[in-house]
């Protein structure tokens, strides 16, 4: 069995990073909400989607280091591990941001991944993808049983393959299919799949 896992809001967890780095940047006022959400409702109702665009450039690609991953993962992944459940990472991830300091936002991910990931769950295969295309393509090419994705647009997409399982993390959405909050949640759904 293997098992695709996306990236961005689904092992790194960005709660407060936008809101830290929003007001080191001198971007929104302190009483803005800490959510990613918050800071980006509180940009655009400012007309400033421009500073949004820009914020996530300089969270990407240069204070990746403020995220802290999911609670639950790394529990997770060493059931994964002593079940011989193969599994592997698909980010579609852009190498540079849309505007803003050319930051090398593949060289940041592969950064954290190594200081974050690896110290505690050994090597782990990843793969960063220009486009969604492209990463509906790997996780059919990787020969995924299942991917688990914080965006519906991911898994309801016409493009996503159909041989693949596919699990939703993410609290805050409705959503047909299988769907978690939490690691905890997803390591329970796969123990009982044992
Ligand atoms: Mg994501």
């Amino acid at each position: 069995m293997k098992v695709g896992i996306d990236l961005d809001n689904t092992i790194i967890n960005y709660t407060g990073v936008f809101y830290h780095a929003a007001l080191e940047k001198g971007f929104i006022p302190v009483e803005t909400g800490e959510s990613k959400v918050a800071v980006k409702e509180y940009l655009c109702s400012q007309g400033q989607e421009d500073l949004w665009t820009k914020l996530q450039g300089y969270v990407y690609g240069a204070r990746l280091e403020l995220a802290s991953v999911y609670k639950g993962f790394f529990s997770c992944l060493k059931m994964f591990k002593d079940n011989k459940i193969d599994y592997c990472i698909i980010s579609h991830k852009t190498k540079k941001p849309f505007k803003g300091p050319r930051y090398d936002l593949h060289a940041q991910a592969s950064q954290w991944i190594k200081s974050q990931l690896v110290p505690h769950i050994g090597d782990i295969e990843y793969t960063f993808c220009e486009t969604i295309e492209e990463k509906l393509a790997t996780i059919e090419s990787k020969a995924c049983d299942y991917f688990i994705d914080d965006l519906v647009m991911v898994l309801n997409h016409t493009g996503f393959p159909t041989q693949v399982s596919p699990l939703l993390f993410n609290g805050l959405i409705d959503y047909d299919g299988e769907r978690f909050t939490e690691w905890r949640e997803i390591e329970e759904f796969f123990k009982r799949k044992q």
